[in-house]
């Protein structure tokens, strides 16, 4: 004991604090810099979203995650509260005004309000040019990836703009900048979150509304097995990256953590690349 303290004193040992000042793992997970911030994300129960919902809560915010199924929203939120994250969740299709309206207000009575908006999910329900696309596909990949952020902002908005800082990440995707043949609408879609971006950004500067958006390149997910497991895509897309490997969801997190942080409070209306190389602009 009189040794240990002499060590301690002498500053080699750190001094161990006594019990009732010692955190809990929950406690020490929730010092950060979103610290008490509430940050809802939709699509977030795998891949790109479950990375920023993670990244998010690990920052400090209470976090709701969200997407179609019953089953993949329990699985994410016993993930995240299992690392002893502040997190909970509901189903939310963002194509479906009644989900949308369920999800704010889970929000609201879990939480008592929302600092962040992540708008993570996109469909792509077929490959083709857009000039072999039905008008009820273009509507529904129109739906899904360009209205449903601005709709579900549209509600979010009155209780974010209590907040006095709030953000919102868009998620749009390399194809924005370099369309891939094939993925004629999605392309189209993904162009539109950079404009819906611009023009949100101006519209809620004066809220104090900060908007922004994330530009993925190939990141390793479900979405992007097709490509990511295919060894000749694979391999060409090395050749064709500068940084020579494919990405990580959680490539994907950290700039969103820090677009909704403080140290982003003067940044609004960017489109951040996350692809191992810039794109043609
Ligand atoms: P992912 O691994 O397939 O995950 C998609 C998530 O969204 C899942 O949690 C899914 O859960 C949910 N989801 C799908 N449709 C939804 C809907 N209509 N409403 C609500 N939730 C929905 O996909 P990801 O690769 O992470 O992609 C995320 C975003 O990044 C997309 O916008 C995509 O365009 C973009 N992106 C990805 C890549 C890439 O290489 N992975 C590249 C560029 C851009 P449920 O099935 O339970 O709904």
């Amino acid at each position: 004991m009189l040794r240990s303290l002499t060590w301690a004193w002498k500053g080699l040992l750190p001094p161990v604090a006594p019990l009732s000042m010692r955190s809990t793992s929950s406690e020490a997970n929730r010092r950060g810099k979103l610290d008490n911030k509430v940050a809802v994300i939709t699509g977030s129960t795998k891949g790109i979203g479950f990375a920023i919902a993670r990244r998010l809560a690990q920052d400090g915010a209470h976090v709701v995650v969200s997407s179609r199924k019953q089953q993949n929203v329990d699985q994410a939120v016993a993930a995240l509260q299992g690392e002893g994250l502040s997190v909970t969740g509901t189903v939310c299709h963002v194509g479906k005004p009644e989900d949308r309206e369920r999800l704010v207000a889970t929000t609201l009575e879990s939480y008592g309000g929302v600092d962040f908006l992540v708008c993570v999910p996109a469909i792509n329900p077929i490959v083709g040019s857009t000039t072999d696309c039905s008008e009820q596909i273009w509507d529904k990949i129109l739906n899904v990836n360009v209205k449903a952020p601005g709709l579900l902002l549209s509600q979010l908005l009155p209780h974010m703009e209590k907040r006095g800082q709030s953000s919102v990440v868009l998620v749009s995707s390399v194809a924005a900048y370099t369309p891939v043949a094939k993925l004629g609408v999605y392309n189209v879609s993904k162009t539109a979150l950079l404009g819906l971006t611009k023009t949100l950004a101006v519209e809620l500067a004066p809220k104090n509304i900060r908007v922004n958006c994330l530009v993925p390149g190939l990141i390793k997910t479900d979405f992007s097995k097709v490509l990511t497991e295919d060894p000749v895509i694979s391999e060409t897309s090395l050749e064709f990256f500068g940084v020579q490997r494919l990405g990580e969801p959680e490539d994907c997190a950290g700039i969103v953590s820090f677009l909704c942080s403080p140290d982003a409070s003067y940044i609004t209306g960017e489109c951040i690349v996350v692809a191992g190389h810039s794109p043609h602009l």
